[in-house]
């Protein structure tokens, strides 16, 4: 099964997430609670797939999905956002997101999204 990476500053959605990924039996290798960190557990562990919160403190999740893509272009990143965040998802989609969930999480939609950046 595909293994995950989850960036994001919140311990509850971390947690929520967790739950729903391994409830469909995605692994989930490590978890990071900012930008910086999600980039060194990313060269870490070379995830298959990552989930990336938008708004952290350090670096937010548009710097590190800008990173990440730099360092490895195939890498495959979901962007999680929230209601109002329209500019940043545009900024996403220019570099390199391949696609976006929003909060709250639904678990369909994060199965969909996985399913179609995985190419299941
Ligand atoms: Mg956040």
């Amino acid at each position: 099964m595909a293994k995950v990476l989850i960036v994001d500053d919140s311990r509850t959605s971390r947690k929520i997430l967790r739950g729903i990924l391994e409830g469909y039996g995605y692994e989930v290798i490590a978890e990071a609670e900012n930008g910086e960190e999600g980039y060194l557990k990313y060269k870490e562990k070379a995830p298959d797939v990552v989930t990336m919160d938008i708004t952290m403190p350090k670096m937010d999740g548009i710097e590190c999905l800008k990173i990440i893509k730099h360092a490895d272009a195939e890498a495959k990143i979901i962007m999680i956002t929230a209601a109002g965040q329209k500019d940043k998802m545009m900024e996403a989609i220019k570099n390199g997101a391949s696609e976006f969930v929003t909060k709250p999480f639904d678990k369909e939609e994060i199965k969909k999204a996985l399913d179609t950046v995985l190419g299941a």
